[in-house]
């Protein structure tokens, strides 16, 4: 396996390209054939010549490419199947808590699917792991859209006509996006103030010179892989409480809470924006997993009756298609390069590899991975 096929996306709203001609030229030399589909990188002006530079060769269409390949590389999952040989490898964010018909599909196709939100939180998936660097992207950008539709600036200035207060910014759930939305905001001058149960993250959000909100849930924790554990209706209620008055004197909210495989907690009732100032913006991020606030809508921003503005904060990274299409680029490149066997020259699929046993979907015609079987 060493001939790799790039698609042109086709999903509504991506504006990102899963491979940049750096890394294929490393893929190049390290001994891969890359074919990539003519088009692909037009969304960052990386024209077909720019990829032959490179070392690719051009597919005309889709099936050229898939007739030439044995892996697959592409941002999202693509609208259909049929032509995909079998015995090819897929390799894609493929959204699958919420695409478990389409696995079956995969598996009965004999195409093997690695999903790539799967891999695992370990030190040496890290570099592989398209959660952490998109969502450390969009987490700056949260900020960056937020303060450009605020009605005042970020940082406190005296100035002899008046002295201008700072902003209020509370992040609630600070993982990776959490943690880049607080540095930005804080770079940017604002006060600023974050929550998550995952009580490990105090020290982080102080590192950071945020203040952390204490709010007593009582048992909290989160898993192996560092995420955070679902709270009960109680916990939820009791966060809810702790957190309303937080969120009536900031100017910004930004909510990126999440539960890894479950619907996101719904952390700010109607009451809450309710209680906000007219003007005040908020963005919830995890509006494609059911959303943290209340009237968030998947598809696009809502002006609350109060003049609060809630900001669709899905997939922020598209908005910045550069960055994260190098980024993600480069964790395509990673796990291409940690498969690569220089003797044999081929990828080397095994299912027993402690990465691939996170992020193997299906393999030789079956569901493999333990979390999708008895679907
Ligand atoms: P995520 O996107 O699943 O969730 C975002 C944040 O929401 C998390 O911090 C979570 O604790 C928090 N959250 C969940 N419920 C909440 C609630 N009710 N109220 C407030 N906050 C709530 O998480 P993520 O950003 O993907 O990161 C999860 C963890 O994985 C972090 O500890 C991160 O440092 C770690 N991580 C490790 C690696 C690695 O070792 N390779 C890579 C990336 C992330």
């Amino acid at each position: 396996m060493n001939k790799v096929f790039l698609c042109k996306e086709t999903a509504d709203g991506e504006t990102r390209v899963a491979l940049v001609p750096q890394h294929i030229k490393a893929l190049c030399e390290m001994g891969y054939e890359v074919l990539v589909q003519s088009g692909a990188g037009d969304c960052i002006s990386f024209s077909d010549d720019d990829y032959k530079t490179a070392g690719a060769k051009i597919a005309d269409t889709l099936k050229d490419g898939y007739d030439f390949c044995d892996i697959i590389v592409r941002i999202n999952k693509p609208d259909d199947i049929a032509d995909i040989r079998e015995g090819t490898l897929h390799v894609s964010s493929f959204d699958v808590w919420n695409e478990k018909a389409a696995i079956k599909e995969y598996a009965d196709a004999g195409v093997n699917l690695v999903s790539l939100e799967m891999m695992p939180r370990t030190t040496l998936a890290q570099k592989m792991d398209i959660q952490s660097s998109q969502a450390s992207l969009a987490g700056y950008y949260a900020v960056i859209l937020a303060a450009s539709k605020l009605p005042k600036i970020f940082p406190m200035m005296m100035t002899p006509s008046g002295t201008i207060s700072p902003a209020r910014v509370f992040i609630i759930g600070v993982g990776v996006a959490g943690l880049q939305a607080i540095a930005t905001a804080k770079r940017l001058g604002a006060r600023v103030e974050a929550f998550d149960t995952r009580p490990v993250v105090e020290e982080q959000v102080k590192s950071l010179g945020a203040k952390f909100v204490k709010i007593d849930l009582g048992e909290m924790g989160q898993t192996e892989q560092g995420y955070a554990k679902e709270l009960t209706p109680e916990q939820v209620e009791l966060q809810r409480k702790g957190q309303a008055k937080v969120c009536s004197h900031s100017d910004i909210v930004i909510t990126t809470a999440k539960v890894f495989g479950r619907k996101a907690p719904l952390l700010l009732t109607k009451d809450m924006t309710a209680q906000m100032k007219p003007g005040s913006i908020i963005v919830d991020m995890a509006v494609k997993t059911g959303g943290n606030v209340e009237g968030c809508d998947p598809a696009g921003d809502v002006v609350l009756d109060n003049g609060v503005l809630l900001i669709n904060g899905d997939s922020l990274e598209r908005n910045i298609p550069k960055d994260a299409s190098d980024m993600f680029s480069g964790n395509i490149f990673a796990f291409l390069e940690h498969f690569w066997n220089g003797e044999s020259k081929t990828f080397k699929l095994d299912s027993t590899d402690e990465i691939l046993a996170g992020c193997l979907i299906t393999m030789d015609k079956k569901v493999i991975h333990p979390g999708f079987q008895n679907n």
